[in-house]
């Protein structure tokens, strides 16, 4: 018999750019953090992956069928947590990518979670209000069997929001004949939701950029701000540096953005935003197109759009000193190494965009004890395990000559590998 040549594995179906780019990162990592090959192992593949086939009634009365997925990439540090988007591009791949981010995240900021991701592969612009209902209550009712309060615990992301949250926990407690407040996070606070919650996200990239200030001997009062992205997480950004006495010259949604130097009204923005639909003929700006928004010269270029944002093409021709990365994924590796050599610091998304997940953990709590806490205690909760990560990444960098990012990630990694190499791979 003809001898057949050993080959690797085929690629698996979560095997796209992007996931590659959150397993290179993972790769360059473990150089560092030096972890037994059996937690390497495990953790380079999601634990589980669900894909599904949502049947939705549209408002003719035809049926569509809309591709929907949810990965949980590592159980090792309690159940999964992490955003449900929906968005033309969502894949497998990319809430695989998405999933093994928030692992390290969780891990990073030292909460009793592993990592998840899913969403939806649609046009939410193109969905009615009632589609976007039928939809959310019918990937939560065949997402049930996967998800839970010990299980998996799903939150907001791209174009998903407290009512998708409040229909997701409505959904699945008609299923269990009682309220599940803990199913989800990011709710209304009429069922179960946090005070702080809907600002956690952009309030936290500010509380980070803030103490990097502290660390840099920069001002933040003096800081000129680019913010791409004006949804849930930039414009909370925007809203915070504005209100704290930053100049945000510049923000973006994804029809374009509007420019003044001499810096934007922002919650007059969020007004006219309301108001028109968009952010374009804001009075006293000019239009700026996305590509043009990123090379704009400033002291912090805010990215929270979206992934793959600043790459090997544009990221030589950034003009900030400091980028703080709200979206996840918004750097792709090649431009991560250009703005390295550059020397401008990234502030990583898992540290940055942390402040999410830290208050989703607070909700969670809140459910569970069924006690509630107010405004003050969560914000300055919030800030003590921002800074704690913050300082913990800070130090780990400067003491292994590693980007924040690399540190960022080895510490995340350390912490889910102590547990991984406690528990042991069973049998
Ligand atoms: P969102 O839907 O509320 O807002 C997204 C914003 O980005 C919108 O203003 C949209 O118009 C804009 N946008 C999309 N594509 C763009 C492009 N190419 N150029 C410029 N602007 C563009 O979503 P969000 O919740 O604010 O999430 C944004 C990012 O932050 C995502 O990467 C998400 O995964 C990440 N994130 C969100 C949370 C959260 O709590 N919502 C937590 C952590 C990380």
């Amino acid at each position: 018999m003809e001898d057949v040549a050993q080959t690797s594995a085929p690629a698996l179906e979560w095997e796209t750019p992007l996931f590659q780019q959150a397993r290179t990162q993972l790769d360059q990592a473990l150089v560092q953090a030096r972890v037994p090959q059996a937690v390497v192992e495990r953790l380079r593949n999601p634990e589980r992956s669900v894909v599904l086939s949502l049947p939705v009634r549209m408002d003719d009365g035809t049926i569509r069928s809309f591709p929907a997925y949810r990965v949980q990439h590592s159980s090792v540090l309690g159940p999964t947590k992490g955003g449900i988007r929906y968005d033309p591009e969502v894949s497998l791949g990319e809430c695989a990518a998405l999933a093994m981010w928030m692992t390290w995240k969780c891990a990073l900021l030292r909460l009793p979670y592993g990592g998840a991701k899913g969403g939806v592969r649609c046009d939410p612009r193109a969905l009615s209000p009632g589609e976007v209902a039928r939809l959310t209550r019918r990937f939560t009712s065949d997402l049930a069997p996967f998800i839970g309060p010990e299980l998996d615990i799903p939150a907001p992301d791209m174009a998903t929001n407290e009512q998708t949250m409040a229909w997701m926990m409505d959904t699945y407690s008609a299923a269990k004949g009682y309220a599940v407040p803990g199913i989800v996070t990011g709710k209304p606070i009429s069922v179960g939701g946090s005070v702080f919650r809907h600002e956690a996200t952009g309030a936290g990239v500010v509380m980070v950029i803030e103490r990097a200030c502290a660390r840099l001997g920069w001002d933040l009062t003096k800081l000129r701000c680019v913010v791409q992205g004006f949804g849930n997480v930039g414009g909370i950004a925007a809203t915070e540096l504005h209100e704290k006495g930053a100049t945000v010259i510049a923000v973006s949604d994804m029809y374009g953005g509007v420019h003044d130097p001499n810096g934007l009204d922002i919650p007059t923005l969020h007004e006219y935003a309301v108001a028109h639909g968009s952010l374009e003929g804001f009075p006293g700006s000019t239009a700026v197109a996305n590509a043009e928004l990123l090379e704009l010269p400033c002291d912090v270029l805010v990215l929270a759009a979206r992934e793959d944002q600043v790459t090997e093409a544009n990221a030589g021709s950034l003009a900030c000193k400091l980028v703080a990365e709200g979206a996840n994924g918004p750097t792709s590796n090649a431009a991560d190494r250009i703005l390295a050599e550059r020397g401008i610091p990234v502030l990583p998304d898992v540290l940055t965009n942390a402040g999410g997940v830290t208050v989703s953990y607070f909700e969670w709590v809140q459910d569970r004890s069924r006690l509630f806490w107010d405004r003050d205690m969560i914000r300055t909760r919030l800030a003590d395990k921002l800074s704690d990560a913050f300082d913990r990444v800070w130090e780990l960098s400067s003491r292994e000559v590693s980007t924040l990012r690399q540190a960022a990630l080895v510490a995340g990694i350390l912490e889910v590998s102590a547990a991984l190499e406690a528990r042991g791979i069973y049998p």
